[in-house]
């Protein structure tokens, strides 16, 4: 587990030694490779392997640490060595054969006149049961076991020594790895690298001294070599100060990395998009309800940055339901009042169809034009979108990332709307940025990105620290609590009379069928037969489906069709997720909910309980429950409240996934946990902004250190 993190956490192109790194605007001429960094001693191979750990460098070595550590300090009578825990024991080997039955391996058995020990190994060379002859002395290191003939050790670690000859006086460190990269070849790089790197402190010593913490050489030294006598549990929790240093130094290092973004963000400048408030009151009129005090909140936030001549960036955040959709809006129509446009980007068709015939019902009696973009569209419909859009006719477009096309350019984007942001890579929301940049005047597009899955303070500490957050954290009035119930395979008749029961009284349903992640085919399969099983349940409801294989215009009429309700039972994949808007809908069933995520379960469960109705979702299980499962399930029963969820995500998945990080760009934590290390994630914030004025080539050289090439891909 921890192995396939590091691996995983380090992206390819990590190192020092990017020649092509373009010049960091904390130090503008910092372009020349340090000579220290190069691995080029190395033979192709070596190098191929260390690229797999992440390893590019000199110094990625030095910040290769530890998975965990042995204890060979200690040397066990055979009779009073601990079982389940790797020991050190010494005896003679009185007997070494290789048996066949009931397969091939090689059995040693030694004695130290306390006790007799097997040694058992399925892998072994012939030349190993020659060296193993009657008498030789064997120092073996493993994990006692007792087995079917009495107590024995599976593929130990030995040598041949001699009797009373010395023990390790230190623990000893046990690296992540790869095929072909034994751990011996792995420690002699890291202390040629030790010896070979800069290793003097990056910050000013009061800084790590005010908090605890040891110099960044003597943090990194005593991990490689622990001294003698540190005791194991000390180093293994990573609670020791050593480790707090290098954990410290990381979390820091992000927090520059964040702030320096910032700066480069602000320094850019962007339109004053002067609030005149005529088509925004207008809109407010119009609506048949009245804005929430968190959605005024928001869009005040939103309307003061709006107004300032620097990019705004921030996040609208928000339970599904919450109201996001109008306070984007609302930002939209500042923008239409100084004569700017708008871009208002979804992941899905779904989704962005929904934002089209929002925002196209709101703002056409205003006279401002929306158009629509989509990968269906058909080519003159196109057409007239393109023209439309570059000519500044339509003030605002909506679209999925068809959006991003190249052929899509705007007379005078000033805002970019970006809906379930995450949802995005770092590339896509680039591009559409890019379509209101304006060469040679340095000025970006205002940038608003929505999301349903709030962001726990530890991410936004830290991950999002660069981002402004508005928070929607009340719902619209007159909304009942969803009521969750659990219920087994085994119950489905149950399941379908509510189904009848809730339809016969004029209610609507969503039967959401299981997520398939293997194939896509036997998803769509599934969903079909199970329409087909319903519709012969049903006959005397309409049922409708839908599923990503759908075409735009067909999926339209589908959803249509059931927000008028000619359609009662709605069947559908998870395509509905996001976006899907029908009041009158009160009854949801998840079928297989066990297999399901718990944003993408929130996210669902969030289409039902839309208007006054009191509703109910049921998500049917089937046993046998994995452990994570029924845990997933649990947090769902008993929580609503898509913060609290969201914690429970982050603590059951971790950052990388929460983050949508595979295409983020965002390098992720190595040693860090931002759960555990909380305390260290303020302090490193605390630190950062006074490191950046009074130290600042102490804050490049940190960075330099840490985070190297990889900093330029941060947040763009
Ligand atoms: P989300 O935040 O999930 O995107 P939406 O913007 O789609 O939520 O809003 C959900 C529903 O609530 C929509 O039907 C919307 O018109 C309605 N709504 C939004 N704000 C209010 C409000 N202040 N009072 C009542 N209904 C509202
Ligand atoms: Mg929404």
């Amino acid at each position: 587990m921890k192995l396939k993190r590091q691996t995983t956490r380090r992206p390819d192109h990590a190192g020092h030694v990017d020649k092509k790194r373009p010049p960091s605007i904390l130090n503008p001429q910092s372009s020349t490779p340090d000579p220290q960094s190069s691995l080029a001693g190395l033979s192709e191979g070596t190098r191929a392997r260390l690229a797999k750990l992440g390893i590019a460098a000199k110094f990625d070595l030095v910040l290769h640490l530890p998975l965990r550590y042995d204890d060979e300090t200690r040397l066990y009578a055979l009779n009073e060595a601990p079982a389940g825990e790797p020991v050190l024991v010494e005896g003679n080997v009185v007997e070494c054969d290789v048996k066949y039955r009931p397969r091939r391996q090689l059995i040693c058995h030694i004695e130290d006149g306390s006790a007799v020990l097997t040694l058992r190994f399925f892998n072994f060379y012939t030349s190993q049961l020659k060296s193993l002859v009657p008498g030789t002395r064997l120092r073996a290191f493993g994990e006692i076991r007792n087995g079917f003939y009495g107590p024995e050790m599976v593929h130990p670690r030995y040598r041949a020594v001699q009797s009373g000859a010395p023990v390790a006086r230190a623990l000893t460190p046990v690296y992540p790895t790869t095929a072909g990269l034994a751990q011996d070849a792995l420690r002699r790089l890291i202390a040629h690298a030790l010896a070979g790197c800069d290793l003097d402190d990056t910050l000013p010593p009061e800084l790590p001294g005010g908090l605890g913490l040891p110099a960044f050489r003597a943090a990194v030294g005593l991990l490689h070599n622990p001294p003698p006598h540190l005791a194991r549990e000390d180093l293994q929790e990573r609670r020791h100060p050593a480790w707090r240093r290098v954990k410290f130094d990381e979390l820091l290092a992000q927090q520059l990395s964040m702030r320096v973004h910032r700066e480069r963000r602000l320094s850019a400048g962007a339109r004053a998009l002067a609030p005149r408030a005529d088509l925004t009151r207008s809109l407010l009129a119009s609506l048949p309800f009245e804005l929430t005090r968190a959605q005024r909140r928001a869009w005040r936030e939103i309307e003061h940055d709006l107004a300032r001549p620097r990019p705004m960036q921030r996040l609208l955040q928000g339970d599904v339901g919450s109201g996001k959709t109008v306070v984007a809006a609302l930002a939209a129509l500042q923008c239409a009042e100084s004569g700017c446009q708008v871009a208002v980007m979804a992941p899905t068709e779904i989704l962005a169809e929904q934002h089209y015939r929002k925002f196209a019902a709101w703002l056409a009696p205003l006279k401002v034009g929306v158009a629509w973009f989509s990968g269906g569209l058909s080519r003159k419909d196109k057409r007239a979108a393109l023209a439309a859009v570059a000519k500044g006719a339509a003030v605002v477009a909506v679209g999925t990332h068809a959006l991003i096309e190249e052929e899509v350019a705007f007379a005078d984007l000033a805002l970019a709307i970006i809906d379930e942001q995450h949802r995005f890579g770092v590339h896509q929301r680039l591009a559409l940025r890019m379509k209101g940049a304006r060469p040679g005047q340095g000025a970006q597009p205002h940038q608003l990105m929505m999301s349903a899955t709030p962001i726990p303070r530890t991410l936004a500490m830290s991950y999002y620290a660069d981002l402004d957050v508005s928070t929607i954290d009340e719902a619209p009035p007159g909304r009942t609590p969803v009521l969750t119930k659990l219920v087994s395979e085994a119950r489905r008749a149950e399941v379908i009379r509510r189904i009848r029961d809730a339809c016969v009284v004029g209610s609507q349903a969503y039967w959401v069928c299981p997520l398939i992640e293997e194939s896509e085919a036997l998803q769509l399969k599934t969903a079909r037969e199970t329409h087909a099983a319903l519709a012969a349940t049903f006959p005397e409801l309409k049922l409708g489906l839908v599923h990503g294989r759908l075409k735009g215009e067909e999926k339209a009429r589908v959803m249509e069709e059931f927000r008028r309700g000619a359609i009662q039972l709605l069947v559908a994949t998870t395509v509905i997720e996001v976006g899907v808007d029908v009041p009158n809908a009160t009854l949801m069933v998840i079928e297989h909910a066990e297999r399901m995520g718990l944003a993408q379960l929130h996210q669902l469960r969030g289409r039902v309980g839309r208007g006054s109705d009191a509703a109910t979702c049921i998500l049917l299980y089937q046993h046998p429950l994995t452990d994570a499962a029924r845990e997933r399930l649990k947090i769902i029963y008993e929580h609503h409240d898509g913060f609290e969820i969201a914690r429970h995500d982050l603590r059951l998945r971790g950052p990388g996934e929460l983050l949508g990080a595979r295409q983020s760009g965002v390098p992720l934590l190595r040693f860090a946990d931002l759960n555990a290390d909380l305390d260290l994630l303020e302090q490193a914030r605390a630190a950062a902004e006074p490191l950046l004025r009074e130290h600042p080539d102490a804050a490049r050289r940190h960075l330099a250190r840490w985070l190297g090439a990889r900093h330029e891909y941060l947040k763009v």
